[in-house]
């Protein structure tokens, strides 16, 4: 670790595990690792850390259960797998952790559940309760019922987000049967290094490559692009090796272990939901003036004058991305006006927005406050 680096405890912490390290390649459970990890976690519980565990698996136990080892899945039997696979997942966790006095709650989310505003603040408060009454949540996207549309696609990302958006974390750290983040594939380079520090700014996206295994979707450029949308919301995250006995304590103490990403100034709730919100409704194309103008650091609203071009149907209130010209994303926010009467008043001074649209409304079409902008 940087000695620069000033670690600081985290309140609270969001634990991702992938399928490799819950069930061995016959599907069986893992449970060396399951028992240490629930030995771990309470640990930190006992220090009075809070711990969320996204678990992945569903899929993998399923497929063992139900077909010869070997059975590729097709895309449409991933669901039915994790039916079948999830009820047993939270039975090998069950067990593990009632071993150490800890008793699990069970949450199923699909990306819906993030997005719609409403759905969003009933999960936090259910995840408060939880938290609040010492059980530990065991959070995994409902696959059963998450299609193309809604679905985070892996758990990384799901652990991204509800470690920014839902019950904000400290620390995210990412578990994988992997070390971290190499400078090259390990398993085919053999010159490949592990990489210790990452900072906020640093792009190492060049370094991570490699897909998951046959059930689990995350594998390492999807592990760095979540990790990246976290510590750009200001959370710390590590990317280490489940394997490693103690790697929870570490990883909190900010003792070297695996791959650690620090992180930008954290960021309001508010604006970290926006910026982790994955399904915007519209976009809205802007010149370069009104471009320059929100880049600013105390930059302003976006105004009807800067806009060029609106693409999509959205209503108030809706998600949009706001694009330069080049189709380079600028920011996003909430909108206050639908896509119908942002495109009547594209260009427009906001003095004449109420005569042309024949009713008062706000002069901004998405306000400052309603907006992240993205870091230039
Ligand atoms: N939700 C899937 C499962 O439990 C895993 C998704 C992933 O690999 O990230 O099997």
């Amino acid at each position: 670790m940087d000695s620069e680096t000033e670690i600081k405890r985290p309140r609270r912490v969001v634990v991702k595990v992938g399928t490799r390290l819950v069930i061995d390649t016959e599907g069986a459970p893992r449970w060396e690792f399951l028992r240490r990890m629930a030995r771990e976690i309470r640990d930190l519980m006992d220090e009075g850390i809070e711990v969320l565990l996204v678990t992945s698996g569903a899929v993998g136990i399923g497929r063992r259960m139900i077909f010869e080892p070997g059975k590729q899945l097709r895309p449409h039997e991933r669901p039915s797998a994790a039916a079948v696979g999830q009820p047993v997942l939270m039975r090998h966790w069950a067990e593990a952790l009632a071993e150490v006095g800890l008793t699990p709650a069970q949450v199923l989310l699909t990306q819906d559940d993030v997005v719609n505003r409403e759905r969003c603040i009933r999960l936090r408060d259910t995840l408060e309760d939880l938290l609040g009454w010492g059980v530990l949540p065991i959070l995994n996207e409902n696959d059963s019922v998450s299609v193309e549309s809604v679905t985070f696609g892996e758990n990384d990302l799901m652990a991204a987000m509800v470690a920014v958006a839902i019950t904000p974390a400290e620390l995210l750290v990412i578990l994988s049967d992997q070390a971290g983040l190499y400078t090259a594939d390990p398993r085919e380079d053999a010159s490949a290094q592990l990489i210790r520090n990452v900072g906020p700014d640093q792009d190492v996206t060049q370094y991570a490559s490699g897909a998951g295994g046959p059930e689990s979707l995350g594998g390492m450029a999807k592990k760095v692009e979540a990790a990246r949308r976290a510590t750009d919301c200001g959370i710390r995250v590590v990317i280490a090796d489940g394997n490693c006995d103690g790697v929870l304590q570490q990883a909190v103490n900010g003792e070297e272990v695996g791959t650690c990403m620090s992180a930008r100034p954290r960021m309001p709730s508010r604006k970290a939901w926006l910026a982790m919100h994955g399904m915007p409704r519209g976009t809205i194309v802007i010149d370069d003036g009104a471009r320059e103008a929100l880049l600013q650091r105390d930059g302003s609203s976006l105004l009807p004058s800067g806009i060029v071009e609106v693409r999509g149907d959205f209503q108030p209130g809706d998600l949009v991305t706001v694009t330069d010209r080049a189709g380079h994303e600028v920011a996003r926010g909430l909108v206050n006006y639908s896509a119908a009467e942002t495109r009547k008043i594209r260009g427009e001074h906001s003095a004449r927005i109420s005569e042309i649209l024949g009713r008062e409304g706000a002069e901004e079409v998405i306000h400052r406050d309603d907006m992240v902008v993205a870091s230039a």
